[in-house]
Parts: C-alpha cells; structure tokens; sequence
C-alpha cells in the first residue's frame, strides 16, 4: 500500500517536470505570438533541432552539461529550474488534494501561474491568452463538487477584477503613474475565478506585503535610485499559492480574528 503511493508520487512528480518542459515551450514562444505545438524546439543560437533524449525534463541538462550538444551554446539555469519547480508543485497538490478533480483544477492553476511569472518577469506583461480564457474555465470548474460553489467564483471574479480596478484607479490618481497594469486586473479576475472570493482580500494584501519586500530588497541591492518597473504578476502568483495550499487555514483565522 504504502510503495504505490510512493510510486505514484514519483509519476506525479514525473509528469509533471515533463509538463514544465512544455511551460518552459510556452514561457518562451507565447509573447512572441509564436506557436507552441510547431516547430519542434531548437537550439536559439545555432538551429540544432533538440532531441528527445536531450530533452529530457532535469537530467538532459545535467548530461549535456548545461551546454547545446553542438555549438556549445550555455543553455539557460531556468529551464531546469522550470522543470522541477513544476515536478514539486504538481507533486505537493497531488500531496494535498489526492486523487481527485480538486488535484487537476488547482494543477492548472498552478502550472498557468509558472507560466504567468515568468513571461511577466522576462516581458512586463501578463498575456491575455491564460489570464482571460482563464477566468472562464475557473468559473466553469466552480460547477464541479468539491470546491468552491459558483456563486464563489462569480463574486471572486467581480471582487478581483473590481476591487483590484479601484486600487489601480486609486493609485494612479494619488501618483499620477500607472502603479498595476490591466494584466494584473485580469490575472486577479482569474484567481478570483479559481479560488473564489475569500482568496482576493489575502491574495491583494500578502501580494502588496511580499512586493513591498521585494521592491526594498531590489533597491538596497541594485543600489538604484530609478524606479524600475517590477512586474507585480509573479506576487500576485505566489499569494494565490499560498492560499491554494492554505486556504482553509486563513480563512478561519479570519473568521477568528477579524469578524
Ligand atoms: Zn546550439
């Protein structure tokens, strides 16, 4: 009993450093508006067509030495790093939801939020084509037992989308800057969509919390005085993590505490 769990931990865990392989396709080809089914993945410096065997999630970069097998290319830390963050968020939802529609609707969510952060940390945007289709299929999952009823998800949609609107409009009238973009708008649309309306309130403020953290950090070490735009997606990713994985837990500090 206990080595098939184990054994099915190591295909989660499998399946989903493989599907990091594909996020890493997607982070890549989706802002250059390319597709992400063809052409087959090549080496960007010298065209070398990759492979099965060297593209293989995790291993094929220690095996190729982190280098393309024919120009000697260096192949970036990240893609690896994609594959097994990927690996261990999959295996940590299998971990917490089990075996159940629960597992593959927060699965999704999760790995569209990877692919969120780091197109937005690379590009400064959030693209349309997860964060808007995204808000649909949350809402439609709403239907399934076993999570969030759809009244939830509606409420998390307007409450996302709206509120997040008010900060953005509150901002930009007191500094006369655009502090949030309509990406985030919508990627907050979305989580609302996903994780219902009692996620909004912790995802603004534990994401405004770790921002402001990060933002200082950035400041103290770069040592600039320039305000650089920091993309606000990859905070906004992280609190909707934490809130999928303990979700239930700050709810009922809030009912504890604040009411
Ligand atoms: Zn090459």
């Amino acid at each position: 009993m206990f080595n098939e769990l184990y054994l099915c931990y190591v295909f989660v865990f499998l399946i989903g450093s493989c599907i990091g392989s594909f996020l890493n396709v997607c982070i890549y080809r989706l802002p250059l508006e390319k597709s992400i089914i063809s052409p087959p993945s090549a080496c960007p410096k010298c065209n070398h067509q990759i492979k099965w065997y060297e593209n293989l999630p995790i291993i094929s970069y220690i095996f190729l030495g982190g280098k393309c097998s024919q120009c000697k290319e260096k192949i970036s830390i990240r893609y690896p790093f994609v594959e097994l963050l990927t690996g261990v968020l999959s295996l940590l939802s299998f971990m917490k939801f089990g075996p159940t529609p629960l597992f593959f609707i927060n699965t999704l969510l999760i790995h569209s939020l990877i692919v969120i952060t780091f197109i937005d940390l690379d590009h400064q945007i959030i693209p349309d084509i997860i964060s808007l289709p995204g808000i649909i299929i949350g809402f439609l999952f709403s239907f399934i037992p076993g999570g969030i009823t759809w009244s939830d998800s509606i409420i998390g949609i307007l409450l996302g989308g709206g509120l997040f609107y008010g900060v953005a409009l509150l901002f930009y009238l007191l500094f006369k800057k655009e502090g949030m973009g309509g990406g985030d708008i919508k990627l907050l649309a979305m989580l609302g969509a996903f994780l219902g309306w009692k996620s909004v309130p912790f995802v603004i403020f534990a994401s405004a919390l770790v921002g402001a953290i990060g933002g200082i950090s950035f400041i103290i070490i770069s040592k600039s005085k320039e305000s650089v735009p920091i993309p606000y997606g990859p905070y906004l990713a992280f609190a909707a993590l934490i809130y999928l994985f303990y979700g239930k837990e700050i709810v009922s500090f809030y009912l504890q505490y604040l009411l």
